[in-house]
Parts: C-alpha cells; structure tokens; sequence
C-alpha cells in the first residue's frame, strides 16, 4: 500500500468530500484540517479547539462540526477509550498501530507489531477488502500497577 501523504492530497481529498456533500468551504474548516494533519498523536475536540486559538481563531461549535465533516471523509476516525471523552486521530498517513488503555487512569499508548500486522493483513475476506486495522488492549499500566500494589 503506497500512498501520497501530503498535505495537498488531503486538502484535495476534503475538498472533493465538501463539494459532494454541498458543503461551505470555509477557511475555518481547512486551517482545521490543516492543524490536524501537521500534528501527530491523538486529540480531543478541546484540545484541538485550544490549539487552534494560537494559529487560527474558530469557535468550539465549528471544532465539533468539523470533526463531523471529517469522520464522514474517513480522513480522522473517532475513538472511544473506557470513560473517557471521545479522542480522534487522522487516518490518512498514519501508521497502522495498536491501542493499549489502561483502565484504571485511561492512558492510551501505541505500540506496533510486525506479527499481528501480517496476520492481520494476510487474513483474506470474500465481501470485504480491509485496508487498516486498529486493536485495543485493555488492562493496567505500570504506574497504576504500581498505586494498587501499594494498596495491598
Ligand atoms: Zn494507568
Ligand atoms: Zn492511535
């Protein structure tokens, strides 16, 4: 799977998506876009939405809205660790990678694995053609580990 990354692709990408769907292609919605694609990682709206403020003022409402347009063009998908608030994080250009939650503080950390990324990829489908994956380990990270066996 060889893809173009680029920041150009992606601006081309959303604006194909906004015109589709008769979207307004406001300066907003791309400084947006651009803040999210230049930055790595996972994030909530009100992260995004603090971050903004020092590049490009938008309000919270276009934040979330967005984030809406965003999902729909598959180009951040939206995940829902434990309690937590929803994070996001960009689809295009990442790398596929693993979540670990720990469900006692909700930290998440990536991790990689050649094994399970060929597993994964070499798993063949009759109606379906994957293109990524995600996994979610869930258990106790070492500070936590740590706080309970104090406890004890
Ligand atoms: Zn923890
Ligand atoms: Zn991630």
């Amino acid at each position: 799977m060889k893809e173009d990354y680029s920041l150009d692709t992606v601006k081309k990408i959303f604006t194909q998506f906004l015109a589709e769907r008769k979207h307004r292609k406001t300066p907003e919605r791309y400084a947006i876009l651009e803040h999210i694609f230049s930055h790595e990682g996972h994030f909530n709206a009100e992260l995004l939405y603090n971050a903004m403020q020092k590049e490009y003022r938008v309000s919270l409402a276009t934040v979330y809205n967005t984030l809406e347009l965003l999902l729909d063009s598959r180009l951040i998908v939206k995940h829902q660790f434990g309690e937590q608030v929803a994070q996001y994080e960009k689809t295009f250009g990442n790398t596929m990678h693993n979540h670990m939650v720990c469900t006692k503080c909700g930290k998440v950390k990536e991790f990689s694995d050649k094994k399970i990324r060929a597993a994964i990829q070499s798993k063949r489908f009759v109606h379906f053609e994957s293109t990524h994956y995600s996994l979610y380990l869930y258990g106790v990270c070492s500070k936590c580990k740590a706080e309970l066996n104090k406890k004890q």
